[in-house]
Formats: structure tokens, sequence, C-alpha cells
């Protein structure tokens, strides 16, 4: 979402005549689009506000932007705390560029990247006890159907051929707009634009997924057949603390609905280890449930407090980083295994893969169930869409052939 985020606002001032410079060192604006979600990502923000500072100092004529989830709600004390900061922002919100007038600008057309995000819905209204991202995106705000398709049309002319619809909660999409439509209807309307490939989204919740957006996964062709569903823990008891809003049996029905109703199905979760109080045994538990429900990848994060949420002020944080550090390496290896079992029977098999870009000599996409395939190719790919035949697999990403 950040990504997407900070594209828009390139794109935003594109339009408004800037320039993209590789170095801050060469800039006249830099803006930071900053994220906080946990303590390691806000020192990293804090590092770049000091470095930036320094460079002023050397060059008092650049600008400094900033926005994302670091800014909060405070925003004179914010200044106050970084008065080398030109403008600040809130998440979510867009800069006023008459207030930059001063800095230098030049025109050029604006490019579409070939996988683009498009924000759907704003905000979350879940509060799970670890989370700050209520706190600083606000309550959630759908952008109506008419706005999405027009963006959606727009980024397709520009030449994205994938359209990633993004959103905390991207299943309670629409029950904030007057004539109530659902990310199932909106799935529908984008299916529809001409030279567009494919549609992904995320992220979804347990608790709100519908069966009618089961179905629209299953019935609609450019929807890939793939989902990003956050489990969180495979503890009842932590759930329950996390406030996820679902039970573990929940969960397994629905897993085991997607399986049954769209057939071959990529699902990939998101763990944190160390939630307060977690016990070696409820630990357990999750490790024993990546076993049974066999994600094709899992991203896993220690537990971080974050000010502000109800986890922070009501527990804790009891697990020793050590150990933390332990469970995230217990999770990787075993979904290591997974993974690299699910992936070894994808060799032989040939899929289509959309070309994002080059590295290392390779050239690189993604398969309708976002697997990461490389293959070698003497001419240019990017962008197309090209049956690769697969010949290793890995954990991680999947090589073959371009086939005739
Ligand atoms: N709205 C999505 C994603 C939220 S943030 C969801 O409900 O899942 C992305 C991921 O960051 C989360 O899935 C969670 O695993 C992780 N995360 C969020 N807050 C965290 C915290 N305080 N400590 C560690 N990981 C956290
Ligand atoms: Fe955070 Fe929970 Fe909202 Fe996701 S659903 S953004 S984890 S509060």
């Amino acid at each position: 979402m950040n990504r997407a985020e900070s594209e828009r606002l390139a794109a935003l001032l594109e339009n408004h005549g800037f320039i993209s410079a590789s170095r801050a060192e060469d800039a006249s604006l830099v803006l930071i689009n900053s994220c906080v979600v946990r303590q390691s990502a806000e020192n990293r923000v804090v590092n770049q506000l000091m470095r930036l500072r320094h460079l002023k100092k050397s060059r008092p004529e650049i600008k400094i932007a900033l926005t994302g989830c670091f800014v909060s709600s405070n925003l004179a004390e914010m200044h106050r705390k970084y008065p080398f900061v030109d403008y600040i922002f809130p998440a979510g919100s867009e800069p006023t560029f008459e207030d930059m007038a001063d800095v230098s600008r030049y025109s050029l057309p604006k490019q579409a990247a070939i996988s683009s995000g498009i924000t759907i819905i704003q905000g979350c209204d879940n509060f799970c006890s670890y989370c700050i991202v209520p706190y600083r995106r606000g309550r959630e705000k759908s952008r109506p159907v008419a706005a999405i398709e027009e963006e959606a049309c727009n980024l397709v002319e520009g030449g994205a051929r994938e359209l990633i619809l993004l959103g905390q909660n991207v299943d309670s999409y629409g029950h904030d707009l007057a004539e109530k439509p659902d990310l199932a209807m909106l799935l529908e309307r984008i299916n529809k634009i001409e030279g567009l490939e494919r549609i992904r989204f995320l992220t979804n919740h347990p608790k709100d997924m519908s069966p009618g957006l089961v179905r629209a996964i299953a019935r609609l062709e450019k929807v890939c057949k793939q989902l990003n569903l956050p489990v969180q823990s495979g503890d009842g008891e932590i759930l329950k603390k996390m406030n996820r809003g679902y039970t573990l049996e929940h969960y397994r029905e629905l897993l085991g609905q997607l399986r049954r109703e769209v057939s071959g199905i990529a699902i990939t979760t998101d763990i944190i280890v160390g939630f307060p109080g977690e016990t070696p045994e409820q630990f357990g538990n999750t490790l024993q449930f990546l076993e049974e429900a066999r994600f094709d990848a899992v991203h896993v994060a220690m537990y971080s407090p974050r000010p502000e949420t109800l986890a922070f002020r009501k527990y804790a944080d009891d697990v020793d980083p050590a150990e933390k550090a332990r469970r995230r390496k217990l999770i990787e290896e075993v979904q290591g295994k997974i993974a690299g079992e699910i992936n070894c029977r994808l060799v032989g098999q040939t899929f289509e893969v959309l070309v994002e870009g080059r590295k290392k000599g390779k050239w690189y996409g993604r398969s309708q169930s976002d697997k990461l395939v490389f293959f070698e190719h003497p001419d240019d790919q990017s962008g197309r869409l090209v049956p690769v035949k697969i010949e290793h697999s890995s954990p991680w990403f999947l090589r073959g052939s371009l086939i005739k």
C-alpha cells in the first residue's frame, strides 16, 4: 500500500511538472512516505530524517516533505520536533502544490508501472490490539466505484497490465458508500477493462470475506487465483488477545471453502510471533497450524509494541527479543520446507508470467498464482505476458525457460 501511495504521489508530482532524481543530493524536493507499523520501520524514518537534516545544512534550498503513518494527528508537535521539515501532511492526504510553488520543476509524461496499485479503501475500523494503523490512518473510507474505475482505466492506458486493489481490509469495501457496492461487484467492473490482464487485491480479513467474493474469484477470468489471508496466530487464546474477531475454526472453514471453490488457489498469510504472553505451547500451536494449512508463503514479524494500541497499554512486552527471533526462525524453517514441497510439484508445468523487469541478467515476473519466476532471454521481455516452463524450484522462487 505504501509503495502504491508513493507511486501515486510521484505521479501527482510529475503532473505538477516535477521529474524524479536518483539521489536525495540532486533533488530540489525530497518527499518521505513513512511507515511505522513496527519500531524498526519507525527507526528507519528517523534515520532518513536525520540524514536529510544534515543534507539541508549544506544545501539550504532543498525542500523536505513528510507524509505517511509517522505523521501523528498533532501536526504542531510534529513541526516543533522536526523544524527542518518544510511540509508535513497526514497519511492518505494529498499535499497542496501551491505551498511548494518555490521548488523548481520540469515537464514529463507519466507512465504507469506494469503492476500498479490502486487504493480502494483507506483507514481501518478493526483495532487489532497490536496495530497502530487505525490510529494513524483513521476510520474506513471507501473511494467511489466511478473514481476507482477512472483511475484503473488511466493506469491501463498508461501501460499497466496488472492492477492490485488495496486496502487494510478490502473485504469491507463499500459499506460506507450510499449505493453499498462490495468488492465482488467492484471486481466485476474492473474485470471488463480492455487491455488489462490481471487483477489482485489485498489485504483480506478472515472475519469479513464473503461467499459472494469467493464465487467472484472463481468466476472472473482476470482475477488471479491467489490471496493473502493473514491469520496472525495459530492459537485461539492469542487470537482473542489480538482482537482479530475470528476463531481458528472459522479460519479453517474459510480455507477449506476457498480451496474447494477456487481450484489451485495459492494462499499466503501473515504471522506475528512473540505477542505478549505467548507461551512455547501457544507458539507450538502456530507451527502446527502452518503444517496443517500449508500456505504458499508466510510473512512473519516479531511483535513490536506500538504506542496508543491496546496491547501496548494492557500487556507487558514479555517475550525476550532473542526468543522472538528464535520463533521467527522456526516459522521460516517450517514454512521453507512446506513451500519447497509445494513449489517442487510445479517443475515441468508451464505458467503465464507477467514480466516486470530484469535482475542479475535474468528476466523476472510473477505467475498468476504470484510465484516469482526467473528466465533468460536475449530480447526485451518487460511488460509481456509469456509462457515459461518451470525447470527448477526453491521455496522462494522458480526458474524456467520461455517456450514458443
Ligand atoms: N490489514 C492487514 C495488514 C496490517 S499491517 C491485516 O489485517 O493483516 C501488515 C502486517 O504487519 C500485519 O499482518 C502484521 O502481521 C504485522 N504487524 C502489524 N502490527 C504489528 C506489530 N505491532 N508488531 C509486529 N507485527 C505487526
Ligand atoms: Fe491493523 Fe487489524 Fe486493521 Fe489490519 S485489520 S490494519 S492488523 S487493525
